[in-house]
């Protein structure tokens, strides 16, 4: 349902319309919107998709017919990935203004952030308004925002977390692998657990299956070696996957497949946001508690990952996907990590194409029935028509 953003308060400075359009939503019982959980891991390993809660988000009208730009921000918990995730909202909510991160007292809401060390569900949320926006070369896309979570602390849950960040990597046109610190061997082990299933995936298609990975480092405390920002990640990166001969095979391995798996690889070092943040119980996540570094990184990183013109279609098998595409995608995907075993890479493909199958053909119901629809009421009308409008609707 489309609205008007006046109602809302939550977000503060946001009531004027930018190029923004509110989209598909769904919402607390008070009119805001809300992250959604949509992919859970239960505690037997098992996985459920809230596949109700996925279609109301991305079948609404407005939105189903969009080319979809998805973007996911993954990693292990309390590393700051939701609080990172409610400016990219900010943003998303005020984009056309200059002051887009909002008022210094203004406490941070949205997917919900917090202290101290219990666990969160590992899973997959996703934000239920799926935003319009206009690209510079005139096209409107629909940005769907993802928060996924892992525990990546033992070995059986280590599976879990490897095939939800594997699954929303699958899924999204960009994948933001949040880590503390620094890039470390167990971040990329880590990482070497899907990146396999690309470089198998690959040999079939011969093209990258993933599009955009972006290390996101928390916390990095060597600015004198390599400096905050894009820039100084890069050539950070640049040197932390270089390959040599005295690394374990396994390290290697990933250097050598990341490369081949993702379109673009990038890397953005942010500074420590301030003690307040990391260590107040009461921090709210007002801005003028938050270190300035931080704030100015800030700055840069999100319109670097979410300015209309830097947004990336969601593309499988170099075509673009719909949101109405990606829910086929997201149903297909899962049903090949819900068995015993990890996924054959060929049932990956097969499920690529089955899901390819069925977004066609939910189109086409859905132009069949618009079509009917203005048969109906224009009159021209017959018994004929209605027998094949049953045929084709059941
Ligand atoms: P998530 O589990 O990864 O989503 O982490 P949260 O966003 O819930 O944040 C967990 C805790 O880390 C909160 O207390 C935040 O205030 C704090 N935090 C957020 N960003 C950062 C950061 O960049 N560095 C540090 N050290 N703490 C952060
Ligand atoms: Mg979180």
């Amino acid at each position: 349902m489309a609205r008007n953003r006046k109602d809302r308060d939550s977000w503060g400075n946001f009531s004027d319309k930018s190029n923004l359009d509110w989209s598909s939503e769904e919402e607390e019982p008070d009119g805001r919107a809300r992250p959604v959980q949509v992919l859970v891991v239960k505690d037997d390993h098992s996985f459920e998709l809230d596949e109700a809660a996925l279609s109301r988000i991305l079948l609404s009208e407005e939105v189903r017919d969009r080319e979809v730009v998805a973007i996911s921000v993954a990693g292990a918990f309390r590393k700051g990935k939701s609080f990172l995730m409610d400016f990219m909202l900010r943003y998303m909510y005020n984009q056309a203004s200059e002051g887009w991160l909002g008022e210094p007292d203004e406490p941070l809401t949205g997917f919900s952030w917090r202290g101290g060390s219990e666990r969160e569900t590992t899973g997959i949320q996703i934000w239920s308004e799926v935003f319009l926006v206009d690209k510079p070369d005139g096209r409107k896309v629909a940005v769907l925002l993802m928060d996924t979570q892992g525990t990546f602390d033992s070995q059986s849950t280590l599976r879990d977390s490897a095939t939800v960040f594997a699954l929303s990597t699958m899924i999204s046109s960009m994948q933001v692998y949040n880590i503390s610190q620094n890039v470390q061997e167990d971040d990329l082990q880590h990482l070497q657990l899907f990146t396999e299933y690309g470089r198998l995936a690959m040999e079939e298609t011969f093209l990258k299956p993933f599009q955009s990975m972006i290390f996101l480092v928390r916390d990095w405390s060597f600015p004198y070696e390599f400096s905050y920002g894009q820039e100084g990640g890069m050539k950070f990166l640049e040197k932390r996957l270089k390959i040599s001969e005295n690394q374990h095979e396994e390290l290697q391995n990933v250097r050598k497949h990341i490369h081949s798996c993702f379109t673009n690889i990038s890397c953005f070092l942010m500074p420590h946001p301030g003690l307040k943040v990391a260590t107040n119980p009461h921090f709210d996540g007002r801005l003028k508690e938050i270190d300035r570094e931080f704030i100015n990184n800030l700055q840069v990183l999100v319109p670097w990952l979410l300015s209309p013109r830097n947004l990336d279609v969601k593309e499988i098998n170099g075509n673009n996907i719909t949101c109405r595409g990606l829910v086929e995608y997201f149903k297909a995907y899962i049903k090949i990590y819900q068995g015993e075993e990890l996924p054959h890479p060929k049932s990956m493909l097969q499920a690529t194409a089955e899901a390819n199958n069925l977004a066609a053909v939910a189109a086409a119901k859905d132009l069949y029935n618009k079509k009917m629809e203005e048969v109906r009421e224009t009159g021209h009308y017959n018994s004929t028509t209605q027998l094949n409008y049953n045929k084709y609707t059941k």
